[in-house]
């Protein structure tokens, strides 16, 4: 499609035969401020450190990063794809608020694409405007960054800049607007091509099973897939040159897997990403678009992040299967350069395998289970979860704790242990905050009638997960209401004596053929420090970081940032841990950020 016109003109929806980009423009920004960057993800672009007049650089870095200069060679462009949303094809998407700006090639051959988030409206922006505002970038640039120094493959951030441009997301009690900050967020991958890209050649019509316009652009089906295994799977390229289909079934293979590879990654650093729709799905097993994400706090399989996935449909449990379930989407879409058939096997072969293999692995490794690889693991893994889940343990915590679990039965350090345990589960005052009801009781018995009058219309509505949920509630509540702290505790004590038992039986098990003792001990001592992290971006820590952003202060996303650097265990005062030492405590919410989330995060909702 030509460039577009006057500011303004691009904004018009479009068709683009033929295409699937289209030029834009960013849209300026009223005076734009570094929040802050990320030396790392900026030096995969060979920008090196700001230089010494700093407030130039970051005048500078805010004009560029925002989208209000362009880099020299930029190309802006929103891509157009589609996807399946909640279950449901959706039809057309595409970039409503990410802008491609063209790549970077580096001296050392790679190559980076870079995009502006929040840049302003595309095409494909339907109603919205194109903008995203503080809070959702600020959890965007940190989240995106914490993903990548815990080791999980991910799309980076290489800079955060606000500004003095408003829009309105939400409207107060009082009925008065609430402005917020646009703010523009700049996004690094290898690229940000997704399944959904591959389902536009699919049209809400062909997918009702009529004819849709669709016809004549399986050649563009054909462009994208050769560029994209050329581009970024070039081993296949180069391996299946002349054999189109084996080329094909060896791409989805390794895209099966390494989605697979990635999702284990979550389940093992507690991870739910909340939107986890078609368009949402990286060609390259990247974790793409920080929305409404959340890390575990007390361990729940059943934790939804997403305050408006009422069904639980991305729950933290769920998403193996859901990946899954996009794998197949893109097999579909994939046709026929790939045979349906095909694809399926694939799937079916790898997915379930390569899933449990890299989850397994992980496990043990954090664990500390170095040596032998044993079929009974599995179940004491489920255990450890079952245990964490009926003690309200923190997952972060708790697995961060087990690497100082006194190996030897009659420790003097055992009771200290056990302490410590303890106050990794849940207390009566927050298990009664989490499962406080939410619904008024009048309202749950209108409900529970609608749902036994029309049992279709209810499901229709998706609301039998809510009920079901806050019928638990009520029943926890009322049961959380006869219990002690005595009893709480006691109670937890017996589930993790259980646990912590099998837990030393199986340790002797890698033990007895270690020969030296000592050696065995400070290997799975390291093994575990680099599995289990002692920081990740829990809600609360993004909350604190974002206050004191829409105050003006920056300062605090900064220190996050640099803690989420270094997320693994660090010797107590090493210079690598930055609480450790700095003075801490200045702000009366802020604590240290490894430990449990504080009551008032219990309240925080992210949609
Ligand atoms: P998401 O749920 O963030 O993956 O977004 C789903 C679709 O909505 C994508 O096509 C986005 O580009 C689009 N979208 C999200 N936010 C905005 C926005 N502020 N303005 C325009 N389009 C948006
Ligand atoms: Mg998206
Ligand atoms: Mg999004």
């Amino acid at each position: 499609a030509p460039p577009p016109g006057p500011e303004g003109a691009q904004s018009a929806p479009r068709p683009v035969p033929g295409a699937c980009f289209t030029r834009v423009r960013p849209t300026p920004l009223r005076q734009p401020r570094l929040v802050a960057l990320s030396e790392p993800a900026l030096a995969l672009l060979g920008l090196g450190a700001p230089p010494a007049r700093e407030a130039e650089a970051e005048a500078e870095a805010a004009l560029f990063f925002s989208g209000n200069a362009l880099l020299p060679g930029a190309e802006p462009a929103a891509h157009c794809y589609c996807g399946h949303q909640f279950g449901q094809f959706a039809g057309q998407l595409g970039d409503g608020a990410a802008m491609y700006l063209g790549e970077v090639c580096t001296a050392t051959g790679e190559r980076w694409e870079l995009q502006l988030k929040g840049a302003g409206p595309t095409p494909f922006s339907r109603q919205a405007d194109g903008r995203k505002v503080l809070r959702s970038s600020i959890r965007e640039f940190l989240c995106s960054e914490a993903m990548f120094h815990l080791g999980v493959p991910t799309t980076r951030a290489g800079a955060c800049v606000t500004s003095e441009s408003t829009v309105v997301r939400d409207v107060f009690y009082d009925g008065n607007p609430k402005y917020e900050q646009c703010t523009v967020v700049l996004r690094i991958a290898s690229t940000f091509i997704r399944f959904g890209s591959f389902e536009i050649f699919k049209s809400a019509d062909e997918h009702t099973g009529r004819a849709g316009p669709s016809v004549g652009r399986n050649d563009i089906r054909v462009q994208l897939l050769d560029y994209v295994i050329s581009s970024f799977y070039p081993e296949i390229q180069a391996a299946h040159a002349s054999d189109r289909v084996q080329r094909n079934a060896a791409f989805f293979r390794e895209v099966t897997r390494r989605t697979a590879w990635m999702v284990a990654e979550w389940q093992c650093v507690g991870f739910c990403h909340g939107v986890l729709n078609t368009d949402n799905m990286s060609i390259l097993g990247l974790t793409i678009d920080y929305g409404p994400f959340g890390f575990l706090d007390r361990y729940d399989p059943d934790h939804v992040c997403n305050a408006s996935d009422n069904t639980g449909r991305y729950a933290y449990s769920k998403q193996p299967e859901v990946c899954k379930w996009n794998l197949q989407k893109l097999a579909e879409a994939l046709q026929p350069e790939l045979p349906l058939e095909l694809g399926e096997a694939i799937l079916a072969e790898e997915f379930d395998a390569e899933f449990q293999r890299h989850y397994m692995q992980k496990m043990r490794r954090k664990l500390g289970l170095v040596r032998l690889e044993l079929e009974e693991d599995k179940a004491l893994v489920s255990k450890l979860l079952e245990t964490m889940h009926l003690t309200g343990a923190d997952f972060t915590n708790t697995f961060f704790l087990l690497s100082s679990f006194p190996v030897e039965l009659e420790s003097p350090g055992l009771a200290e242990f056990l302490a410590r345990l303890m106050e990794q589960c849940a207390s009566l005052e927050e298990l009664r905050l989490a499962f406080r009801p939410q619904m008024d009781p009048r309202q749950l018995s209108m409900m529970l009638m609608l749902a036994q009058s029309n049992p279709q219309l209810f499901a229709l509505m998706g609301t039998r997960a809510g009920i079901a949920r806050e019928l638990e509630r009520v029943e926890q509540q009322s049961r959380l209401e006869q219990l002690s702290m005595a009893e709480l505790q006691s109670r937890n004590q017996g589930h993790w004596a259980d646990w912590l038992q099998a837990y030393r039986a199986r340790l002797d098990k890698d033990l007895e053929g270690a020969g030296d003792a000592a050696a065995w001990q400070a290997e799975r001592v390291r093994v575990m420090h680099a599995s289990n992290p002692k920081y990740v971006l829990r809600n609360y820590i993004a909350q604190n970081a974002i206050e004191a952003a829409e105050r003006g202060d920056f300062s605090e996303v900064r220190r996050v940032l640099k803690l989420l650097e270094n997320p693994y265990h660090c010797e107590a005062g090493a210079a690598t841990d930055p609480e450790a030492t700095e003075a801490n405590g200045a702000d009366s919410r802020q604590r240290s950020y490894s430990s449990k989330p504080p009551l008032w995060a219990a309240e925080l909702c992210v949609t």
